[in-house]
């Protein structure tokens, strides 16, 4: 198998530090989910020894990017901001709202560089992901605005009730600047997530703050399903592009 024979790269989240099978090389793990070879990269480290704001978001691209990486399928744990995106639901990703700071989201340093990102998830990659979950029977939301904040910590209330009124429906804390940066390098990238808390609490509901504890609990009761999603959306990805992410670049370049 050649290198750039892997057109598919899953970037694992919370919860999710590795495939079944699979060779290791440069800090990837290439090997197969559903019918196709994939190149898996841990977010947080195979072991989760790397924070949010500590994740080398710019190499990690670069890395699946070099391998020849045309689609990224990206899975995160989100806290839930409403009471019907309720702990276990899966959530495909369309916006994003970026609270994060302090962190490197542009490979355009030294050249003018406008990328758009209206619409900063793959359409064709979320419309297939949608027909998978519907196919398996999953309780999901084909859509979802996430806030990605800094963190380490957990939001305050007051901070949780600000963004629900911006409009957020998930937060999470690494979800940015990974999406800005495949889009500067016209990669495709999906986001699955899986609603694992309700963030410091939804008016009208018991639960207590969320805890770090929580958080992998119930993405550890996930897993099983998120690998069946997954394998449902790659088998159904086909290998020739028919969204507009290749040709992301083409009108942000200053002539
Ligand atoms: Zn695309």
């Amino acid at each position: 198998m050649s290198a750039n024979e892997y057109k598919i790269g899953v970037i694992g989240g919370t919860g999710m530090y590795k495939i079944q099978e699979g060779r290791d090389i440069d800090g990837l793990q290439l090997g197969r989910i559903g019918r196709k070879e994939v190149a898996f990269l841990p977010r947080h480290g195979r072991s989760h020894s790397m924070p949010p704001h500590m994740v080398p978001y710019k190499k990690n691209i670069e890395k699946l990017a070099n391998i020849g990486v045309e689609r990224i399928i990206s899975t995160t744990a989100v806290g839930s901001l409403r009471a019907d995106y309720k702990p276990g639901d899966f959530v495909i990703t369309d916006q994003f709202i970026n609270m994060t700071h302090g962190r490197d989201d542009t490979f355009f340093h030294d050249k003018v560089v406008h990328v758009s990102t209206a619409f900063p998830y793959c359409e064709e990659m979320r419309r297939i992901a949608v027909d998978s979950a519907k196919e398996l029977g999953y309780s999901f939301h084909g859509n979802g605005t996430v806030v990605v904040v800094n963190g380490p910590r957990f939001s305050t209330t007051a901070e949780s009730r600000v963004f629900r009124g911006m409009g957020a429906d998930i937060i999470n804390m690494t979800q940015y600047p990974e999406v800005a940066l495949a889009r500067e390098k016209a990669l495709c990238y999906l986001n699955i997530s899986v609603v694992t808390d309700y963030d410091s609490g939804v008016e009208g509901r018991e639960e207590g703050p969320v805890s770090y504890g929580d958080v992998e609990e119930t993405f550890a009761h996930n897993l099983d399903r998120m690998s069946k999603l997954l394998s449902e959306i790659i088998n159904r990805t086909d290998s020739r592009r028919g969204c507009g992410c290749a040709s992301a670049l083409d009108s942000a370049v200053k002539a």
